[in-house]
């Protein structure tokens, strides 16, 4: 048996990254740059205007001047060559457009009397005031996107102002989840006696799809030999393997077994945890294959803490886990020591603190606390019991998001 820790650190180890490909840039949303960018020319281009105005000298001002003449209009689009501002005078000027010559800053129309032919500044004009100036936002030639950044809007927007309509990303994994048993049916079908429906795929896929990889479920292997052999070989052709149940000590659990026998080589089976205990971690080649016990919420949770991560760094996140933060349990919770114990909580902020309490019955087969839960507390190894009032360290479950 290993730690939480020390699985973790073993997975995470043999998570690489699966390749780089070049995708459009509305595509390229929520995935990982490959490639350090460098900006090819300067952010903005050409100074500009950051107000609608008038483009002015502001020694004029300190001149003890107020009325300019107003010598020519330059619109957001126009060019501001040929354009100078002359002492005494002003160019009436649009937000984007380009600074004429001879200007330092942009009086907002605001700040004036709007006029035509001549306008009247009433209110002090400091040099380069409301005058974006080239560069001064990215200058050509720095790095303005890491390798390993995630790209989400603000980059896009970026990005597309370089011109970049192709990307460098890292490529998403294929997953193939393969599950197993002779109980399972799938959905569409209704299971008769001993029969269950084969949910755990679908949950699979979609938290394979809600983690920027490509879920491809390859179906039911049955509790022989033959049909694991066949159903494994099919499922270590992907990048990464996920397999459910059939992986504990049962007299049918023949999943370890059948991918020793096909060549993978086990780096651990059972980890110090609960629920989730049985996990399984091999690698075929280079492919991961994760074997996540079948009770629905081992497997779930197998998944967030150990799969989740490993997916994440194979698409070039560098950053993989969720953030912890503090809960003050308001009931206890028991515990042995022993294990890393992962318990489904109900969170309330008051006062800018986080309480929580259990989502209720967490045994491994009760799906209704993994919908209800929106935090899943971490209980140390060491732990031996939570009373109320103590703090446990937790973090979000799937998309929380806090009501206002
Ligand atoms: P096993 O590890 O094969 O003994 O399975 C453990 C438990 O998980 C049993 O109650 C199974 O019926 C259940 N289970 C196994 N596979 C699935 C699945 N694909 N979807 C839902 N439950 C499953
Ligand atoms: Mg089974």
């Amino acid at each position: 048996m290993v730690t939480f820790e020390e699985a973790r650190a073993i997975i995470l180890d043999n998570a690489t990254a699966v390749g780089i490909e070049r995708i459009s840039l509305l595509e390229s949303v929520g995935r990982i740059v490959a490639e350090d960018l460098v900006a090819p020319w300067d952010l903005p281009l050409w100074n500009n205007s950051a107000m609608d105005g008038y483009a002015v000298r502001s020694s004029d001002y300190r001149d003890g001047l107020r009325r300019l003449t107003v010598t020519g209009v330059i619109n957001a689009g126009s060019r501001a060559d040929g354009i100078a501002v002359e002492a005494g005078c002003a160019v009436r000027i649009m937000t984007g457009a380009p600074t004429p010559e001879g200007c330092d800053a942009v009086v907002p129309v605001e700040e004036t009397d709007n006029g035509a032919g001549e306008v009247l500044l009433q209110a002090a004009v400091k040099a380069g005031q409301h005058i974006r100036v080239r560069g001064e936002d990215v200058t050509a030639g720095t790095l303005f996107l890491r390798k390993g950044a995630r790209i989400r809007p603000p980059e896009i927007n970026m990005l597309a102002g370089f011109g970049m309509a192709l990307v460098p990303v890292y490529r998403r994994p294929t997953v193939a989840i393969l599950s197993t048993g002779d109980e399972l049916v799938e959905l569409g079908q209704t299971p008769g006696a001993g029969e269950i429906i084969n949910s755990n795929a679908l949950s699979l896929a979609a938290s394979v799809t809600e983690c920027g990889a490509i879920p491809r479920i390859i179906g039911i292997a049955r509790d022989n030999r033959e049909c694991h052999r066949e159903k494994l070989q099919e499922g270590l052709r992907a990048d990464v393997l996920i397999t459910s149940a059939g992986v504990s000590a049962g007299d049918c659990d023949l999943v370890r077994d059948v991918l020793a026998e096909l060549g993978a080589t086990q780096l651990f089976w059972k980890v110090g945890i609960k629920p989730g205990g049985p996990l399984a971690f091999a690698l075929s080649g280079t492919t991961p294959v994760f074997s996540l016990p079948g009770n629905p919420v081992s497997t779930m949770m197998t998944f967030e803490e150990f799969v989740r991560p490993a997916l994440l760094r194979m698409q070039g996140e560098e950053r993989v886990l969720r953030p912890l933060f503090s809960v003050v349990m308001e009931e206890p919770l028991s515990k042995k020591p022993g294990k890393v114990q992962i318990v489904r909580l109900r969170l309330e902020k008051r006062g800018g603190c986080w309480y929580g309490r259990s989502a209720g019955n967490q045994q491994t087969a009760i799906l209704k606390t993994m919908v209800d839960a929106q935090a899943v507390a971490l209980l140390p190894a060491e732990n031996s019991g939570v009373a109320a009032g103590d703090e446990v360290m937790a973090h979000f479950y799937g998309n929380y998001i806090e009501r206002e």
